[in-house]
Order: C-alpha cells, then sequence, then structure tokens
C-alpha cells in the first residue's frame, strides 16, 4: 500500500495535514490525504444492531475520544416512528446485553418507546408431557425483556446522533471492495485496510470492524474459513393478537417439525416464531389469517404426536421425583389462545448456521452475524453479537489505554479466544437440541424427556442454566 504520500504522527500514527501539529489531545487526526482518501482509526462496517451497538459502545470510552470512528451501513437512513403496529421482528435480550445498553445509555431510550418483561419461560415438548419452567424468583432480577428489532436499532441510532461529534455515521455507504495488507500467516504491521466504497471514495483504517451480517463482505476479504450450513428450515414470524393481559411468559413447544414459540410483546400481542420445513412454511404462509391463528393454537395444544411408551416412563418418573424432591417441579401453566393477527405481519426467513474458524486477522475483526450465525431456537443469536461489542470494546480500549496501535494481532487474538470460549459451546448446544428435539423415536424421546424433567426437578442446575443464557 502506498502510504508514502501521507504524513503520519509518529506517536500515534495518524495522518496529519502538514500545517497542523498533531495533537491528538486537541483534535482528531481525521484527515483527508493528499490523494483525498479519507483516513479513519476505526470503520466498523455494518450498521445493524451489533454494528451500530459497536459504534455506540466505542463513542462512550473516553480513551477513545480523540479517535476517528466511522460506521458505515449500506442502507438508507430509516426515518423510524413508533406506532400502534408491531414490527414482526423480535429479539429476547438477555441481562448482559441490556447491561451494555444501559452503559451506552441506549436502555433508557428502549424502555421509553417500547419493551416487555418476560417473567416466566416455559418451554415443553409435544411427544411427552415432560417439561421445564423459569420463574422470576428463580431468575431473581436478572429477567429478559423483548423488544423489536426496529426499536432496538432506532434507540441506538438516537444515541449514536446525540455523540455524532465522536462517531461518523455514514449511511447508503457500501464498503464493495477490501484490501488488507500483508497475508494470514505474514500480517504487514504498518500498512493499512484500504476499503473502496460504493461512492467512489477510498478509506484507510488501522482497525476494520465488520458487522456486515452472515454474507459478511469483510470476512470474505480477509480470507477466514467458514463453516456453513442450512437447515432445511424456515421461520415463520408474525404479531399475534391474545386477549390476556397480564402478558409476561415465553413459550416454546418443540414439535418434531420444528420449535414453536410465543414471546410476549405487550399486554395483548405476542411475537410469533415457528421453525418448519420449508413445505410447511410455504404452506402456512398461504393460509388465511384464520386458518394460520387456528394452526398455532394447534401447534400448542394438540397431543397427537403423543409418544404413549415416554409418557408413562415420565409421568412415574415425575411421581417418584415429586416425592425425592418436594416442592421442586414448576406447575404445567397453559398457554394463552391465539385470538387474531396483525393483518401483514406474516414472513419467512430461511435458516443455516454459518461459523467463522478466525473472528480477526491483523487489523480486522469479525463481530454479531458476520461471525456466527445460528438457529433461533433459543433467541441467543443477536445476544452473542452484544456480547462480542463488550469483549472487543475492551479490547481496543486496552490497546488505546497502552499506546499501542489499534489493530494489532495479539491484542485481537484476546478478543477472539475470549469470544470463541462463549459462542462455540452455546452454538454446539443449540445445533444439538435443534436435532435432538427433531425426532420422535421412541428410546431419543424417553431420553430427552427424563433428562428434561430431572432437570426441571434440579433447582441449582436450572440456577446454573439461567446464570449461563445472562452473560
Ligand atoms: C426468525 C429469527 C428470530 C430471531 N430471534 C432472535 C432472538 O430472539 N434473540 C437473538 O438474540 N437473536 C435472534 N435472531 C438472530 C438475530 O436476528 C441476528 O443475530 C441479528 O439480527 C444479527 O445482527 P447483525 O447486526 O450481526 O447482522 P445484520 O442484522 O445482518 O446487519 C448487517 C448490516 O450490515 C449492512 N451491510 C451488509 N453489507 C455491507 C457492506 N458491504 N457495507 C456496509 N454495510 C453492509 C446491512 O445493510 C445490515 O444493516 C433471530 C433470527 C431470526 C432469523
Amino acid at each position: 500500500m502506498a502510504v508514502n504520500v501521507m504524513k503520519h504522527c509518529v506517536k500515534c500514527t495518524r495522518v496529519w495535514n502538514q500545517l497542523a501539529r498533531c495533537q491528538p489531545v486537541l483534535s482528531r487526526c481525521y484527515q483527508t490525504n493528499n490523494n483525498g482518501e479519507q483516513v479513519a482509526d476505526i470503520v466498523i462496517s455494518g450498521g445493524g444492531m451489533v454494528g451500530a451497538a459497536m459504534a455506540c459502545s466505542l463513542g462512550h470510552e473516553s480513551v477513545l475520544q480523540n479517535k476517528k470512528i466511522i460506521l458505515l451501513e449500506a442502507a438508507p437512513q430509516k426515518q423510524f416512528k413508533l406506532t400502534e403496529k408491531l414490527s414482526n421482528r423480535t429479539c429476547t435480550l438477555s441481562p448482559a446485553s441490556i447491561q451494555l445498553f444501559e452503559r451506552c445509555g441506549v436502555w433508557p431510550v428502549i424502555e421509553s418507546m417500547r419493551c416487555q418483561q418476560v417473567l416466566r419461560m416455559q418451554v415443553w415438548e409435544s411427544c411427552s408431557n415432560s417439561l421445564i419452567s423459569f420463574n422470576q424468583d428463580e431468575m431473581s432480577d436478572e429477567l429478559a425483556y423483548v423488544a423489536e428489532n426496529d426499536v432496538i436499532l432506532e434507540s441506538i441510532n438516537r444515541r449514536l446522533n446525540e455523540i455524532k461529534d465522536r462517531i461518523e455515521v455514514m449511511y447508503s455507504t457500501k464498503a464493495e471492495n477490501i484490501q488488507i495488507p500483508g497475508g494470514l500467516d505474514e500480517p504487514d504491521s504498518n500498512a493499512w485496510v484500504n476499503i473502496l466504497l460504493n461512492n467512489g471514495q477510498t478509506l484507510k483504517t488501522k482497525l476494520l470492524v465488520g458487522s456486515d451480517g452472515m454474507n459478511s463482505t469483510v470476512r470474505k476479504a480477509a480470507n477466514l474459513h467458514t463453516v456453513s450450513f442450512d437447515y432445511n428450515q424456515k421461520a415463520i414470524v408474525a404479531v399475534l393478537n391474545i386477549s390476556e393481559t397480564d402478558n409476561n411468559v415465553a413459550w416454546q413447544r418443540f414439535l418434531p417439525t420444528g420449535p414453536i414459540a410465543m414471546l410476549p410483546m405487550s399486554d395483548t400481542a405476542m411475537s410469533l416464531i415457528w421453525t418448519t420445513s420449508p413445505e410447511h412454511a410455504d404452506h402456512l404462509r398461504s393460509l388465511s389469517s384464520e386458518s394460520l391463528v387456528d394452526a398455532v393454537n394447534d401447534a400448542f395444544w394438540h397431543d397427537r404426536d403423543i409418544n404413549q411408551v415416554a409418557d408413562n416412563f415420565t409421568n412415574n418418573f415425575q411421581k417418584l421425583l415429586n416425592n425425592i424432591l418436594p416442592g421442586e417441579s414448576s406447575l404445567r401453566q397453559l398457554p394463552p389462545t391465539i385470538t387474531g393477527l396483525q393483518e401483514g405481519s406474516v414472513a419467512s426467513f430461511p435458516l443455516g448456521l454459518t461459523h467463522a474458524s478466525n473472528y480477526v486477522r491483523h487489523r480486522v475483526a469479525l463481530i454479531g452475524d458476520a461471525a456466527h450465525r445460528m438457529h433461533p431456537l433459543a433467541g441467543q443469536g443477536v445476544n452473542l453479537g452484544f456480547g462480542d461489542v463488550a469483549k472487543l470494546t475492551e479490547i481496543i480500549t486496552k490497546a488505546a489505554s497502552d499506546g499501542s496501535d489499534l489493530g494489532t494481532l495479539s491484542y485481537l487474538k484476546e478478543y477472539e479466544t475470549s469470544r470463541q470460549r462463549k459462542v462455540l459451546p452455546v452454538m454446539a448446544t443449540i445445533d444439538g437440541l435443534q436435532r435432538l428435539y427433531h425426532t420422535d423415536f421412541t428410546p431419543v424421546v424417553l431420553l430427552r424427556s427424563l433428562g428434561l424433567q430431572a432437570t426441571n426437578a434440579l433447582g441449582p442446575l436450572k440456577n446454573k442454566i439461567i446464570e449461563k443464557a445472562s452473560d
């Protein structure tokens, strides 16, 4: 890369104007160099929920105050207006994600717009009567919240707008061609990343963060090996109406065709996420509203799949558990009856798994779906992305405090190791659960039912599960 035409500060390696002395405390060294190229300390490519959260999180670090940080988003800026109409895309935010949002001042904005508390979760299956539930007392104050993706993104963007002197957001701007210096094995420590934008401009940066989703251009440009497969399943999403007003339970039932879940969105609305075969999903989408409502109610209530052998065993096992651990097993609640659905809210998404074997290389780090995309059955995808944001922020601020180059591989490797330790077990568990419940073969039904019942009866084990899902 030809950097000889640019003047760099020897201390902070920023490009600076020949007429001005480099005084990082007074001004960020964001300049256009002699070639008309823009230069930034950090470029984040992809302003979805995870990339926008990354920009916001970095913008709140005082040690990065004098760094030039740019967020690129391919889509135009959305003109969001909170209406009564609810969006069909939602996320269950874990306590750790809420903590990140509190630190960046995003959480009060989400709360002021719209979100719904989850005080109880009930998970059960259709082949036996085994179930597991998590209650408010067990969760103590570690509660989850369901929020619409649009509300989350709008809240982050509002905060970004408030700190626009620290973070520059470029909408309708796509990173089209990315050149990363050095090979995977021989990182070039001095050269910077070159990004050609769709408007013909070139950006140069010391650290490129890829938050550009499952088909990440950054990941491809960095030549990072990826494991990827389709589940041959689609998720049907919709906004459902219920008559109840005390709506704070998340429901999930495993059917042999895939899990169906309802998450509380407001006092009288539920977010549906129904995973099933592509053919069945297409059939469901072709139904009238009334027939789809009937199909959802049926999916939560029917007992056609009950396996008698497994059911007899689990009933006896439950009696035994009740004798050994009286009071430990939670009561079964009945899901609410769906009374209708919000017009135009039905949509479907193909499901797959993607995992980058490495999340970093010299001057590059991947976060969110660009690094790991998983089955939505445990509602962990974006939460893991927000976990990436928290860890990468910590690593970047550490590099800045040490006076090091922000794109140094040894720092980024610490981020990768820490995140892969967290992400890989979660991905393996979710993939395993997906396979375990995708069959009605009697021995498998029996084993999983007994396992679920035993876990439900063991308070400490359940607490451990809640603890793990919270961070
Ligand atoms: C049906 C369903 C339900 C789900 N439910 C949950 C849940 O309950 N909880 C949960 O945690 N997760 C859930 N997930 C997963 C969650 O939606 C994703 O993990 C999350 O949206 C990923 O966010 P992201 O910002 O990493 O990627 P994306 O949302 O894909 O954002 C990528 C952004 O990058 C931009 N971009 C792309 N290429 C470029 C480029 N070259 N230059 C500039 N910008 C670019 C795009 O325009 C986009 O805005 C669910 C997923 C599905 C399919």
